[in-house]
């Protein structure tokens, strides 16, 4: 299980949040097959969704999407109050040579384009609010860039953001995910922010840390050098979506009798693939007559 915490420093001028995300990442990567460059596009942007959604309230949502006029289209992040996330790439095959030193040229395959974040709040419970969106040009595609971009420019919280995935090359091919977020409030003594920037410019590299075992109150603490700090909250992390049969079948059953008629007809079935987290749905003859049969009865 991955585990994420959220804590404060300096009387809560400072917010704080970290992640060992190796786990969600290598499920995103098994059930996308992406390619190198798109796992680490992917596993960055499920990492910092992760982080920026971790005081999230019961019934809140947070969404990131990238769109990407690169290879890899889009990436798209979804996390819940419960330390669940889900998310894709629209391209899983995109790709690019790995730079000189050995890193993934992730911005090669973002490109130019915008980076949104929309927070809902109410929406599994049918209490659904005007969402707030967020949006700013992308300005790195490295990812973590682009998240700190767009808190000091939309949100208004100058933040530090550290997101890393290590790859191997073969199965489970991610050793190492995790991520940390630093968000100075306004007040936050410029002393202190001098010395975490100081800190973070010579910690070494997050992914190896975590494949040594840090954990993420590690992490902060790597981040953070002599500053203090209380961990407020922690909680598991998985890569969970929401999908099931039976939402399969309510999504079914919502296109009508005419509609699922002509499935069962024609096609004998029908078969939803989940965007999200990849999992298909068959729905065979006998389902989409037990559909038939509950659409007649609410004529009735
Ligand atoms: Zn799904």
């Amino acid at each position: 299980m991955g585990k994420l915490i959220h804590g404060i420093a300096e009387e809560g001028t400072i917010r704080l949040m970290a992640a060992d995300t190796t786990e969600i990442v290598t499920e995103a990567v098994r059930r996308h097959a992406t390619s190198p460059t798109a796992s680490a596009a992917l596993g960055r942007v499920l990492t910092g969704t992760l982080l920026l959604g971790s005081s999230l309230k019961a019934f809140d949502r947070l969404t990131v999407k990238i769109e990407a006029e690169g290879d890899i289209g889009g990436i798209v992040a979804e996390a819940d109050p419960n330390g669940n996330v889900r998310g894709y790439v629209r391209n899983p095959a995109a790709h690019a040579p790995a730079s000189a030193d050995g890193k993934f040229d992730v911005s090669a395959v973002v490109g130019k384009g915008m980076f949104y974040v929309i927070r809902e709040s109410g929406f599994e419970i049918g209490l659904h609010r005007e969402p707030y969106v967020g949006s700013v040009p992308i300005v790195s595609g490295e990812i973590a860039e682009d998240f700190a971009y767009y808190l000091a420019t939309s949100e208004q919280i100058p933040s530090a953001v550290l997101l890393g995935v290590l790859l191997q090359n073969s199965e489970p091919f991610v050793t190492a995910a995790g991520g940390v977020m630093i968000q100075m409030l306004p007040g936050a003594n410029e002393h202190v922010i001098t010395m975490i920037e100081d800190t973070i410019s010579r910690a070494p590299h997050l992914t190896s840390i975590i494949r040594e075992g840090a954990t993420p109150e590690d992490l902060l603490k790597i981040a953070l050098g002599e500053v203090g700090f209380d961990v407020l909250e922690e909680k598991e992390t998985a890569f969970r979506c929401n999908c099931s049969m039976e939402r399969a079948i309510r999504l079914i059953s919502s296109l009508g009798e005419d509609e699922v008629r002509s499935m069962l007809e024609e096609d004998k079935g029908a078969t939803l693939d989940c965007g999200f987290c990849n999992e298909y749905y068959r729905l065979g003859e006998t389902d989409l007559e037990g559909i038939l049969e509950s659409l007649k009865q609410e004529e009735d």
